[in-house]
This record gives C-alpha cells, sequence and structure tokens, in this order.
C-alpha cells in the first residue's frame, strides 16, 4: 500500500491516514476481477478474495455467508424489509468479518501477539481468531462491557485490561501498549486492513437482493463505511449503478455521526446501547461520506424505542443485542417520514446476539482492583467473608466487601468451598485464577 500524496510505502499495517495527513484506502486492480467465480464458491468473507488483501496462512471459522431473511412486518407496513442476521456469525458479531482478515494478514508481524481495543465484540472475535492462530490476543475494553462478551473473551483465552470510560480512551491505550509490546493492533481505528473483511457483507447483499436501502446500527463508523466501500468496488468493477442510501441509526443519547447528518445538536452520554457509545469516532468524516455519497441519512432512536426494537426483532424470531435492536425503531421513522416507500427493498442490519449481553438483563460488572485483591487472597487458600473484609485492610464496609463476593459468585470467578457452622468459605475457581493470571502478566509487561 503506497501512500498516493507522499509515496510511503505502508506493509506491516495500514493506518486511516498517512504521516503526511493524507487519506489511506486500499485498492485493487479492479478490472481484473470477475465476479461470475464468485458464484460456485462457499459463501464466506474469502468467497471474494480478489477484493481482500493477500494473506500466506487463512484463519477462518466459515465466518460471513450470514442469512439474509424477509422480515415479517414488511406486510405490516407494505414495504419489502430482509434482515441481514450477522448473530450467526461464529462468534456472534459482524466483527468476526474484521478478525479473518485482520488476524490472517497480521500474522506476519504478530510474533508477540495481537491487540485490539473495543467495546465488546471486536475483542471477542479477535480472541476468538487470535486463539485460532495460536496467538496471544491483549484486548483493551472500557469498565462497562456487557458480560456475555466479558465471558467469551476469557474463554478465548484473552488477555483482558480494562480502561476508561468509552470505547475512545481504549483506543489510545491499546496504541501505548501495541508500541510498547510490539504487538500486531488491529484495532479498526489504527489498522484499517480488518474493514476489508466487513465490507463483505456488501457483496453478499448485492449477490443475494441488490437493496435500494441498508440501515445500519453506527457506533465508530466502521461498518457503515466498511459498506459503502464494498459497494463502491461494485462500481468500479462495473457490475453495480448505484450505491444503495445507506442509513446510520443512533442514539438519543449519543450521536456524533447522526448528529453532524442531520444538522443537529451533538450529544454524547451513555446509552443501553453500549456498542453505540462511542464518544469521538475516529471514522466520523468516512462515515458520513459514505451517508452523504450514498444520499443515505440517519436516523436518532431513543432508549425506550431501543426496548420496543428488541421485542420486535424477538417477534421475527431473532435475539439482537441492544445496539442491533435499534434499526427496528430506526426503520419504523424511515417509513413515517417518507424516506422509504412501496417498492423499496430495505435491508436491516442486525450486527450481534442478544446472548452477548449476559443472562440476567442488562447488569454490567467490571473487576476492579479491590475483587482482584480478593482473588488474590483466594488463591493463597480458603477463606470466609469476614476474614476477608479483614485482610484487605482497606477502608471498606463489610457489605462492600460481600458484594463484590456475591459479584465474583455470579461471575464464576469465586466458589463456595465449604460451610462451618455459620460460616461459607470460598475459593478461587479455574476462571478466577486465569483472570488473575491476566492481570498479573500484564503488570510484568
Ligand atoms: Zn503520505
Amino acid at each position: 500500500m503506497k501512500c498516493p500524496k507522499c509515496g510511503r510505502e505502508w506493509t506491516t499495517f495500514i493506518p486511516p491516514f498517512c504521516t503526511c495527513g493524507a487519506e489511506l484506502e486500499i485498492s485493487y486492480d479492479y478490472s481484473k476481477v470477475d465476479v461470475r467465480k464468485w458464484k460456485n464458491r462457499l459463501s464466506s468473507v474469502w468467497k471474494y478474495r480478489e477484493l481482500l488483501p493477500p494473506v500466506k496462512r487463512m484463519i477462518t471459522l466459515r465466518e460471513g455467508g450470514t442469512p439474509l431473511i424477509k422480515a415479517r412486518i414488511s406486510e405490516k407496513i407494505g414495504i419489502d424489509v430482509y434482515i441481514k442476521d450477522e448473530t450467526r456469525n461464529p462468534t456472534g458479531s459482524f466483527r468476526d468479518r474484521l478478525a479473518t482478515v485482520a488476524i490472517s494478514y497480521g500474522l506476519p508481524y504478530a510474533s508477540n501477539g495481537f491487540i485490539v481495543a473495543s467495546d465488546g465484540n471486536a475483542a471477542v472475535s479477535v480472541a476468538a481468531y487470535a486463539a485460532r492462530a495460536e496467538k496471544e490476543a491483549f484486548v483493551v475494553i472500557p469498565r462497562k462491557v456487557d458480560r456475555g462478551k466479558l465471558i467469551q473473551m476469557m474463554a478465548f483465552g484473552a488477555k483482558i485490561i480494562r480502561f476508561g470510560e468509552s470505547v475512545d480512551e481504549a483506543i489510545e491505550y491499546a496504541r501505548e501498549i501495541a508500541k510498547l509490546n510490539g504487538l500486531y493492533n488491529v484495532t479498526p481505528e489504527d489498522n484499517i486492513i480488518g474493514l476489508e473483511g466487513q465490507k463483505t457483507i456488501a457483496f453478499e447483499l448485492w449477490e443475494e437482493l441488490n437493496p435500494t436501502h441498508v440501515v445500519v446500527p453506527t457506533g465508530s463508523g466502521s461498518y457503515i463505511y466498511s459498506i459503502y466501500k464494498g459497494f463502491k468496488e461494485l462500481m468500479e468493477i462495473g457490475v453495480l449503478e448505484e450505491i444503495p442510501n445507506l442509513i446510520a441509526v443512533q442514539t438519543d443519547k449519543c450521536n456524533p455521526i447522526a448528529s453532524e447528518v442531520l444538522g443537529t445538536k451533538k450529544k454524547c452520554t451513555e446509552t443501553k446501547a453500549l456498542g453505540l457509545y462511542v464518544k469521538n469516532p475516529v471514522m466520523k468524516n468516512k462515515a458520513v461520506k459514505a451517508i452523504k455519497e450514498s444520499k443515505g441519512t440517519a436516523v436518532i432512536v431513543n432508549e425506550e424505542e431501543i426496548m420496543r426494537g428488541e421485542k420486535l426483532l424477538a417477534s421475527e424470531g431473532i435475539y439482537a443485542e441492544l445496539s442491533s435492536a435499534v434499526v427496528m425503531p430506526a426503520l419504523l421513522k424511515l417509513k413515517e417520514n417518507g424516506f422509504i416507500e412501496k417498492g423499496d427493498k430495505v435491508v436491516l442490519v442486525v450486527t450481534g446476539s442478544g446472548l452477548k449481553t449476559g443472562e440476567g438483563g442488562k447488569e454490567k460488572f467490571s473487576i476492579g482492583p479491590t475483587k482482584i485483591e480478593i482473588l488474590r487472597l483466594l488463591k493463597e487458600r480458603e477463606m470466609y467473608a469476614y476474614e476477608i473484609w479483614s485482610l484487605l485492610g482497606k477502608p471498606l464496609k463489610y457489605q462492600a466487601v460481600h458484594q463484590h463476593i456475591k459479584e465474583l459468585l455470579e461471575l464464576g470467578l469465586v466458589e463456595q468451598a465449604y460451610r462451618k457452622g455459620k460460616r461459607v468459605y470460598y475459593k478461587i475457581t479455574e476462571k478466577g485464577l486465569r483472570i488473575l493470571q491476566n492481570f498479573e502478566d500484564l503488570e510484568n509487561i
């Protein structure tokens, strides 16, 4: 990859902007691409390999090729609506498309391992694909993360680093750790290679339906931009005349991209749709350009509407995470304001599974310093709550320690060992030891 402005060569990773300030975009020799070859290949991201970076070894779990399902709501609103069910990817989200390309491409440069900053789904995907490649994965995630995603990351053996309130802060931190430790950074805001995988959804939609509108939940803006790039490449090849209208959905709590498109006042506080909680999206300009050039728009939905969206999708038989459920209320708004009408073919992209939220609904867990200390104590020997409280030697109420132990039990990091009279003795579990190991490894790097 050569910078079009200064000619600098980028090989190991490709940032969104060159050091000279020019915007970098990966391109191919489109005149050589014959899309007829795609017909006889297995559905997967790699089906479109002519339009993907060359890799020596493919790390794949058969991601992509997700079903496109006609939505029941079509009859009710009199418009053809389809759901692109990205929850069917190997780890349950669209980010597997990113991970398969980023990990396969980065493998020769990742002798020390991979790192990614993410609010959840990308961290899970990178953890899974790095495990498959027998490489270490470091994931930097904000303090609040959906519990199901955390459990997935742990299962894949990722080294988990909690940092900052929203993903923006995690991105900067990951950049520093990557430099210090020679890790291959696959954070999409710092390395656009994975977006090449994400764009393949556009090829699938074109093959299956050739939609007029595509509705995309938007946090960092990387997915809507990738989709735009995919459709634009089909135009370059000469098989598509017009890019479908791309529609970004954000929430009334956090809407840096939608507010820019709609010319409304920007807000950004925490939303239930955690995946859409990105304060300063690095890809904002690219996302806005994708929306404007495709003659699309943006829709803002509120927290109540998100909950209704979850139910509406469930009535279609799809259990989506709240960050994806926003597409349903957005659809109704688009119909109401006349942006879509009879004759259109509308695709709703459901980006991630509701199972990722974790059982018990919307609780958010965090493993902070006190929990780590409790785990350290229990690694030494089995103890009862009062003992733990007195050994912690912190100005903490006994009740607070009790609450920490309760959460550790629910996270499966601690379990009851035995009872002696009224005393319950606790011990650390295998999973707890693994988490503790993660933190200790990190302190040593
Ligand atoms: Zn340059």
